[in-house]
């Protein structure tokens, strides 16, 4: 299919969204996200948890009015809901008192389609996504993957020229989830789905090779619009070939860069950004961290790895592996290089020492790298009876970052200073001390 050729449907141009938080400073979730979808092709949004995917979904989907910018369906503002778009969630919104026919008819009643032409068409679009012969079953009785292709149906049978796919298989097992994907892709390329294009977010690297023409991969902290690529296979693709694999590669690459040198024109490269007190942490074990570099330092790695061949040999995804690299970088343990992860001379130090110096060359880069860590114990060190209650720290995380990010960030630094033995930390009355010894440690 010809992706360049084929009128516009959606354009977004300059959007922004931001959260209001009560106090000061709001959360910037988008900023300047410039982005344009045309008929025929299949495009997917790449990006990390949190970097606002599902939140530009809703906009596009006239769900949410962006705080800034506009957003032009076939040329007109969009202001709501309209029927040439629909939605898929990730998790299978099905009401469980209605068969799969009524909740497939759902989209339809909503439009005032009359009664036989509804039971019609929910019928076509059971037929078409395989669900053929369930249509008086109810919820319950289905798999997880019929269930999404319910959802599936519902949102083809009202014909909509543009489909909207919030992470639709990323609930479902892998074998069910594959086999979904070939099946949507088989229906795309035979052209029987009665749509004109589609836009999937993911954040797995690989399900946006195998289906989309087009991949956007989106930065962080405010999200944009940071790369985009164009994917020249025709369909199917093999997984295995290796211009496939380096295509993997190579948005790892550009994911895991610090400051995305290649932004297309229009598109801003963000700064590495500054570590402050108030940056995001993620809540990742020091056992893991622990467990990831001395897998990096072994054969066959040897303090380097490539990262779609550790994140396989690891089991984990794009999405679960990047937190452990980020958190592996900020402790200047590892260093991201073009898709690889990269042990530091800090890193190999740590994997070479004993349990107990361990702990030492942890503390040494939380109080060096990590300035909410080293923040608390220097409020420690100064409190006169060695106790600095979390809230306050948890306070003004929430100035700037939603409260479970707030949460995450603050059990972070709770189990990292706990292991450290930088800090101590009392779970009943949720403040932080510092043990007797070391109190005299500091002195
Ligand atoms: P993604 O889909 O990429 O994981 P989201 O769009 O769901 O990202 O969320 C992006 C950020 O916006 C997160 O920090 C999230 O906590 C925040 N967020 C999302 N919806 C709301 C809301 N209604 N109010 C406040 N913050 C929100
Ligand atoms: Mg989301």
């Amino acid at each position: 299919m010809d992706a360049t050729t084929g009128d516009t449907l959606i354009e977004v141009r300059g959007c922004r969204q931001s959260y209001h938080k009560d106090t000061n400073a709001d959360l910037l979730v988008l900023d300047d996200v410039e982005l344009s979808l045309r008929e025929g092709e299949i495009v997917g949004l790449l990006g990390r948890s949190g970097s606002g995917k599902s939140t530009l979904l809703r906009i596009i989907a006239g769900l949410l009015r962006p705080t800034a910018g506009e957003v032009n369906w076939r040329g007109q503002p969009l202001t709501g809901p309209v029927p040439g778009i629909a939605m898929v969630f990730q998790s299978f919104a099905l009401f469980p008192w209605l068969t799969v026919a009524e909740n497939v008819e759902l989209g339809l009643e909503a439009q005032g389609v009359a009664r036989a032409e509804r039971e019609k068409r929910a019928e076509e679009a059971i037929d078409l996504i395989g669900l053929g012969g369930y249509e008086s079953a109810y919820p319950k009785e289905l798999s997880g993957g019929m269930r999404q292709r319910v959802g599936l149906a519902r949102a083809l049978v009202v014909h909509p020229d543009l489909l909207l796919m919030d992470e639709p298989f990323s609930a479902l097992d892998v074998l069910t989830a594959e086999t979904l994907r070939t099946d949507l892709i088989d229906l795309w390329s035979e052209r029987r789905l009665p749509l004109k294009s589609i836009l999937m977010v993911t954040h797995n690297i690989e399900e946006a090779v195998l289906l989309c023409d087009r991949i956007l991969v989106f930065s962080s902290n405010p999200g944009r619009v940071a790369h985009e690529l164009r994917v020249p296979f025709s369909h199917p693709r093999n997984r295995l070939d290796p211009a496939f694999r380096q295509m993997v590669d190579d948005i790892y690459a550009v994911m895991t860069r610090r400051a995305p040198s290649l932004a297309s024109p229009g598109t801003i490269a963000a700064p590495p950004p500054e570590v402050t007190t108030t940056t995001k942490l993620h809540a990742v074990s020091t056992n893991v961290l622990a467990g990831l570099m001395e897998t990096v330092a072994a054969p066959p790695y040897d303090g380097r790895a490539d990262l779609p061949a550790l994140a396989a040999a690891l089991q984990l995804e794009a999405d679960e592996l990047l937190p452990f690299g980020e958190t592996l970088q900020l402790l200047h343990f590892a260093e991201f290089e073009e898709g690889d992860l990269r042990l530091t001379e800090e890193g190999r130090v740590f994997v070479q020492a004993d349990t107990d110096d361990r702990k030492q060359h942890f503390a040494t880069a939380l109080r060096q790298y990590v300035p909410l860590a080293a923040a608390i114990r220097r409020t420690l060190d100064e409190r006169w009876n060695h106790r600095a209650s979390s809230v306050r720290f948890l306070d003004e995380l929430e100035d700037h970052m939603s409260p479970e990010y707030a949460e995450e960030t603050l059990h972070a630094v709770i189990s990292w200073g706990r292991y450290a033995e930088l800090y101590a930390y009392d779970e009943e009355a949720a403040q932080f001390f510092l043990e007797a010894d070391a109190v005299d440690a500091s002195g």
